[in-house]
């Protein structure tokens, strides 16, 4: 190695997100084996002095960039053709330890026993549901919930918290699906069935965010000597020695520093693994030489298969008693399961939520969302670097849709919302449902801040003095304005719409997947293994080989804590 070694450990963690902190903690149980765990963005594990992180409402933390990587773009739906697509828009991901768990939208969930069986039936051995249940118990202590499918114990607590948090808009929701013979069931992560449900979220006694930097890395956990945490420091580059990975380099403040390493984790997210992989020649050769890039491994599995959930919404504008008063709390009081039908799809592939307010601001507060996902999608995008910039942001391109049987679900969702939303108990509580989404203005104002507030706050008043004038200026405040009715009725109309609206839910996964010998799309073992270079290992949401009908949190977790226990076995 030409660089001057200055730290020696047993296993480097790039990354310390949901999966990365998993590790650290796991890993360093054992206290023969040395962790260095490396995180680009801060420490603000401790709710004490982040209250933004830990607030019930998720959103003061998603929306605030200092928690989030910098000019992240992302093209979204898929025009048809195989050219990429050029059309993106902002994309957040976490840049912060506790990674995608710090800022997210909280909702814990696991996904469908059938989600994990179709990875083991793909011959991936020790992930299928009754191999991978005892990790989700593993990892949570269920504040609500007892029984075989619970945990009581682990660093993650979870509670549902529906009927308090709720508002006469979601209560008017819930009863119009109820009027139509929808089912409500106590519990999200119960026997998996259609039905209404409290959001199971992960959250503690005192109502506050548990990320896994506060659940796994708690103070007593960092004062283990064989641990380490380095907060503010990017890893640049992946060392090589006779074809094995021997350490990173990592950079803070402007410092380079070379640490050698007998293990090194990929743990950095499924949009930033991939991207680090290639540029270390890992990764599809003929786009590695497109870039300039020396192959070490061809694989061309590496940014391919890049999953996500598509999903749109209705924006209800609620009347005055409808909203949710106080300060922001949890706005996902209740989520609803429900099967497309469609043949070959599996039961519960459809997810939508009842949500009290679009965002933290008072125009936010007079707006609630139905806003719905195909749980199961099909559709496959990839990653790929800018060959022209190879070390700056990657193309991300998820090609949401491209499946056609996404397209008719998600059709199939917006249906199925506006069907609800006709129920005369919604005319109560709103004064209009419209098809629609935050505008880039809106999201501009979503950041907190003071300026963000007064200006909101005064455009909240004005909304409400105008009355049904409104109508007239709403399509100027939301992205793709339009009529919910009329789309139904226009079935060419409303797939237009669907596909020039495609949004995700920041589930972004599957670029790195996990696959058995002779796959040759397969970037790892079904141990996180990279295939053909000693050394490298990936642990994070890239492994997952299909999405499961789940928010990709706990699914995570589940992954780091089951790949922690194979590697300690090893
Ligand atoms: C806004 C938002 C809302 C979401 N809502 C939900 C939800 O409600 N429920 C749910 O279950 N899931 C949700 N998700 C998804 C979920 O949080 C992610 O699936 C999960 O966090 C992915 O974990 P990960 O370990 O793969 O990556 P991450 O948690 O993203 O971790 C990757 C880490 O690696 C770091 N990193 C990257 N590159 C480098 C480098 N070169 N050097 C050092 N460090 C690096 C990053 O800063 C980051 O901290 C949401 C995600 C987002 C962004």
């Amino acid at each position: 190695m030409a660089e001057e070694i200055k730290s020696k450990v047993d296993v480097v963690i790039v990354g310390g997100g949901s999966a990365g902190c998993v590790l650290a903690s796991r890993l360093s149980e054992d206290p023969s084996l040395r962790v260095l765990l490396l995180e680009a963005g801060m420490d603000a594990a401790d709710p004490e002095k982040y209250p933004d992180l830990a607030n019930p409402y998720p959103g003061v933390a998603y929306s605030n960039p200092i928690y989030t990587w910098p000019g992240m773009k992302a093209s979204y739906g898929h025009s048809g053709s195989n050219a990429p697509e050029t059309k993106s828009a902002r994309y957040e991901q976490a840049r912060v330890l506790g990674g995608g768990s710090a800022i997210n939208g909280i909702g814990a969930n696991r996904g469908a026993p059938s989600d994990y069986n179709e990875w083991a039936d793909m011959g991936l051995v020790g992930w299928g549901w009754e191999d991978c249940l005892p990790y989700f118990r593993k990892l949570e202590r269920d504040l609500d919930c007892d029984g075989p499918l619970h945990g009581k114990e682990g660093p993650i607590p979870i509670q549902r918290r529906g009927s308090e948090i709720s508002s006469p808009f979601v209560d008017a929701m819930v009863a119009a699906n109820k009027a139509l013979g929808v089912p409500f069931h106590p519990d999200q992560n119960g026997e998996w069935e259609d039905g209404m449900f409290e959001m199971a979220v992960n959250m503690d006694e005192r109502k506050r965010r548990v990320s896994v930097a506060w659940g796994y890395l708690r103070p007593e956990v960092r004062q283990r000597p064989n641990l380490e945490i380095r907060t503010m420091t990017t890893v640049a580059d992946l060392l090589f020695e006779e074809g094995r990975v021997r350490g990173v380099i990592a950079e803070r403040g402007g410092v380079r520093d070379a640490i050698e390493a007998g293990r090194v984790i990929l743990s950095a997210g499924a949009l930033a693994t991939p991207a680090m992989l290639m540029r270390a020649g890992i990764g599809p050769g003929a786009h590695l030489a497109d870039c300039g890039i020396a192959v070490r491994q061809n694989l061309p599995g590496v940014g391919q298969n890049l999953m996500e959930h598509p999903s749109a919404g209705l924006v209800p504008f609620l009347k005055p008693s409808a909203r949710r008063r106080g300060r922001p709390d949890y706005h996902i009081p209740i989520g609803y399961r429900f099967s497309s039908g469609l043949e070959g799809c599996p039961q519960g592939d459809m997810h939508m939520n009842f949500v009290t307010r679009a965002a933290w601001h008072p125009i936010g507060r007079q707006l609630g969302s139905i806003f719905f996902w195909v749980n199961k999608s099909y559709s496959r995008g990839q990653l790929m670097l800018d060959p022209r910039a190879p070390r700056g942001q990657p193309r991300i391109d998820f090609r949401m849709l491209s499946d056609r049987r996404d397209l008719d679900r998600l059709m199939g969702g917006f249906v199925r919302a506006v069907a609800i939303a006709s129920d005369p108990r919604l005319g109560d509580v709103t004064h209009g449902i419209y098809a629609g989404g935050m505008s880039e203005i809106g999201k501009l104002f979503s950041k907190p801040s003071g300026v963000g507030k007064a200006v909101t706050s005064l455009g909240a008043i004005g909304l409400d003095a105008i009355g049904s004038l409104r109508e007239k200026v709403l399509p100027y405040m939301l992205a793709h304005f339009d009529d919910p009715q009329r789309l139904v009725s226009d079935r060419d109309a409303l797939e237009t719409y669907i596909k020039s609206t495609v949004g995700g839910v920041w589930h972004p996964s599957g670029t790195c997947r996990m696959g058995v010998p002779g796959d040759h799309m397969a970037v790892t073992g079904e141990d996180g293994a990279v295939r053909g270079v000693p050394g490298l290992h990936v642990c994070d949401a890239s492994l997952m080989p299909t999405i499961p009908c789940a928010n990709t949190n706990l699914p995570t977790i589940m992954i780091a804590e089951n790949i922690a226990d194979r590697l300690r076995r090893a």
